[in-house]
């Protein structure tokens, strides 16, 4: 492959960081995660993405939002929304170290700066190692919808959710599942889809349903390049990229361009498919799984729910605990800052030509084995940050789990389809 063929979709080095003009019809609205107490976690999960930004970012030791700070963004994420309800993400590292006396100020900062009218809702990542009745008693009575990381039952969970002194979770996940439930606290289960767990999808799914209790499940494939700690996505050196099919396209090779934990694209359709049926014969409108609700959706030709799956990204920025804004959660790194918080508004990183320009690469960066893919309109090429391969003609830009998800596709389409006509017969009924 030619060196001047390499594409870049991303980089975002020369565009200005300038405000874009506003489309009359779009909706001018964007989502904040927002890492007040930057990447500082209590375990240390080996396939953390996060964890090792204190480096990349040389953060401090006990990173924390200052007062300034939080008002700043609190104030600027309130004004630049144009909608009803507004939703705070908060995430980290592990957002509860920092204590619930700091929740408690961001619930009085919100209460704050809400318009009369609009409805303040908060989301919160956590492992759930610090959830006391006390935090718990807190997120019920302010309506927080929290996502719990679980990988499965015990020894999958185990494999990666350690301590920071390698010791097993699950029990202390559980325990903080349980207590969430007592307190009638709804929550999410986040599960990250590794080389090990994604082996065994029944056990996940069944211990999840049956055993955790979940009605809401959000499955996201682990995928991180070797040297995902020091360079950004769309970074990578272009001559050790290999093409669709080869050894180094997979985890577990020596010469590999992921890491031992990233799962096995092959193994991720697999999962997708033994879970799709399962989910399909016993759990169907009792159980939500984001890649499968938002499947049928798109098969019945509505927008994507996700933006993995969507054809253009941007609408979700990343703010970490200093004020710095970058493009996404999964494009925290220098190259992709767009600056910081008390220099500018939030809209005018959100609306930038920069950051405009991040989002519609997202479609027209995608290679032609994807353009002429028929799963085209369901996958949009996945996640930018995970488009880590060559085609098997050794364009770049092709997602590094293609062919699980061309697999999951292939054969779940049929069922996609009945699913969505039934659906439109009943909202057709509604009407
Ligand atoms: S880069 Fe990936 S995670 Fe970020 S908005 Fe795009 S699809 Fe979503
Ligand atoms: S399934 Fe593969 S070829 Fe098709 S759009 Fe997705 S990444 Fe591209």
């Amino acid at each position: 492959m030619p060196h001047n063929s390499v594409k870049h979709s991303t980089r975002l080095d020369v565009i200005p960081l300038k405000t874009a003009e506003k489309h009359p019809n779009s909706q001018r609205r964007f989502h904040v995660m927002s890492k007040p107490g930057g990447s500082k976690c209590n375990l240390d999960c080996q396939y953390c993405f996060y964890l090792h930004k204190d480096e990349l970012l040389h953060q401090p030791k006990q990173p924390m939002m200052d007062d300034t700070t939080l008002e700043a963004f609190i104030k600027s994420y309130i004004e630049s929304q144009d909608g009803h309800e507004i939703v705070f993400s908060w995430q980290g590292g592990e957002p509860t170290l920092l204590g619930l006396d700091y929740f408690k100020k961001i619930v009085q900062l919100q209460n704050k700066y809400r318009p009369s009218g609009v409805k303040i809702e908060n989301d919160l990542q956590t492992n759930g190692i610090l959830l006391n009745d006390e935090w718990c008693q807190f997120l019920k009575d302010n309506g927080f919808l929290v996502g719990l990381s679980i990988d499965g039952p015990k020894e999958l969970h185990d494999k990666y959710r350690v301590t920071r002194s390698g010791k097993p979770t699950f029990n202390l996940v559980m325990a903080a599942a349980k207590r969430l439930q007592e307190h009638h606290v709804p929550f999410n289960s986040l599960v990250v889809v590794n080389r090990h767990n994604a082996k065994h999808p029944l056990d996940v799914y069944r211990f999840l349903t049956k055993e955790l209790g979940a009605t809401y499940i959000q499955f996201t494939p682990c995928v991180e390049a070797k040297d995902f700690t020091t360079t950004a996505p769309q970074f990578w050196n272009e001559t050790m990229i290999p093409n669709k099919g080869s050894e180094l396209a997979k985890p577990g090779h020596p010469m590999s361009i992921v890491t031992d934990w990233s799962v096995d694209p092959d193994d991720w359709g697999n999962f997708l498919n033994t879970v799709f049926v399962e989910w399909v014969n016993n759990d169907l409108g009792r159980v939500l799984v984001n890649l499968f609700e938002t499947a049928v959706a798109q098969v019945m030709g509505k927008e994507s729910q996700l933006c993995v799956t969507a054809e253009f990204c941007g609408k979700g920025l990343a703010m970490e605990h200093n004020g710095d804004v970058f493009s996404c959660d999964h494009y925290v790194y220098p190259e992709y800052k767009l600056g910081n918080i008390h220099d500018r508004g939030l809209n005018e990183f959100a609306f930038s030509i920069r950051q405009h320009g991040f989002g519609m690469a997202k479609r027209d960066s995608l290679p032609s084995y994807c353009k002429s893919c028929p799963h085209l309109k369901l996958c949009w090429g996945e996640c930018p940050k995970n488009r880590l391969i060559n085609t098997p003609n050794g364009e770049p830009g092709l997602n590094y789990l293609c062919s699980g998800i061309r697999a999951f596709f292939d054969e779940s389409l049929p069922m996609l389809t009945g699913l969505s006509v039934l659906l439109q017969r009943q909202e057709n009924t509604q009407k």
